[in-house]
């Protein structure tokens, strides 16, 4: 099987590992699955990722991480017509993934050119085919003017996820789609989202692991995204309970929306990943 297993909240919890998770998943590994990370996070590049995965005892193969930021990456450089020229809303992270695939970042500087208080034009040298908007804790009103402005010049639009916040020790912060949504009424066109709840993330992590969907599985603790993502892509899912999810969510929801099996903890992850696989 091909293991899609989801970080925050299914492998650890802020700086913990979520108990027996990585030593299933290394388990599973063992006998023959293939573990690939999906994450919303949009911000890291994939490479960060490593000496915590390694640090937890989880298998850890960096081709096998796909973050959202690094999803995008790889379905920009594949697009037909191609797209060469991208201006990126978002972190360093979200610049390097895109120019390790072979795009050119432009800049929010290169791709417009101030015409007058709070107007912009997109400028010859910039002009980005696409504009990719991830979690940009520098986001300001220039850059939102200067992304609508290459959107509203015929650039394509697309979003890393659509997460409006994501928690933190102190509380929700505005998350990738809070970013998203500004670009969206100022330009007045919807993007194109490769994360979660979408399929396009689990379709990327398959292709990198060299295996079709319909082998895959999976794991996730979020009934927002996780779960509709593999209901998207056509493929089973596990809702693990170690996160933001208790069972009595499902109780509002649909049985068409519900995973293929649930599982409190490690230790039913284990029987319920057998089942699955027999
Ligand atoms: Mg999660």
């Amino acid at each position: 099987m091909l293991l899609l297993v989801d970080l925050d909240g299914t492998v650890w919890r802020g700086r913990t590992a979520v108990p027996g998770i990585p030593e299933l998943l290394a388990e599973r590994a063992a006998a023959g699955d293939v573990v690939a990370y999906v994450t919303n996070n949009s911000t890291r590049h994939r490479a960060d990722y490593m000496p915590r995965l390694a640090a937890i005892g989880a298998p850890a193969d960096i081709s096998l991480v796909v973050t959202s930021a690094r999803a995008t990456a790889v379905h920009v450089a594949a697009l037909q017509p191609r797209v060469d020229r991208v201006l990126a809303v978002g972190t360093p992270g979200l610049v390097a993934e895109l120019r390790e695939v072979g795009l050119t970042v432009v800049s929010a500087g290169e791709a417009a050119e101030v015409v007058t208080d709070g107007a912009y034009r997109v400028t010859a040298a910039g002009d980005p085919q696409a504009v990719v908007v991830g979690l940009d804790r520098g986001f300001d009103y220039g850059r939102l003017a200067i992304a609508s402005a290459c959107i509203r010049a015929g650039a394509l639009f697309f979003a890393t996820n659509r997460d409006p916040v994501f928690p933190t020790e102190y509380g929700f912060v505005p998350g990738a789609g809070s970013i998203v949504a500004a670009v969206e009424v100022a330009s007045g066109v919807a993007a194109i989202s490769v994360g979660k709840p979408g399929p396009l993330l689990l379709e990327v992590a398959a292709d990198a692991a060299g295996l079709p969907l319909d082998e895959a599985v999976v794991i996730g603790d979020s009934l927002q995204t996780d779960i509709p993502a593999a209901h998207a892509a056509g493929v089973a899912s596990v809702l693990l309970l170690t996160g933001v999810t208790t069972i009595e969510h499902l109780d509002d929801l649909p049985e068409a929306q519900h995973p293929t099996a649930v599982a409190r903890d490690a230790g039913e992850l284990r029987t319920v990943l057998a089942r699955l696989a027999g």
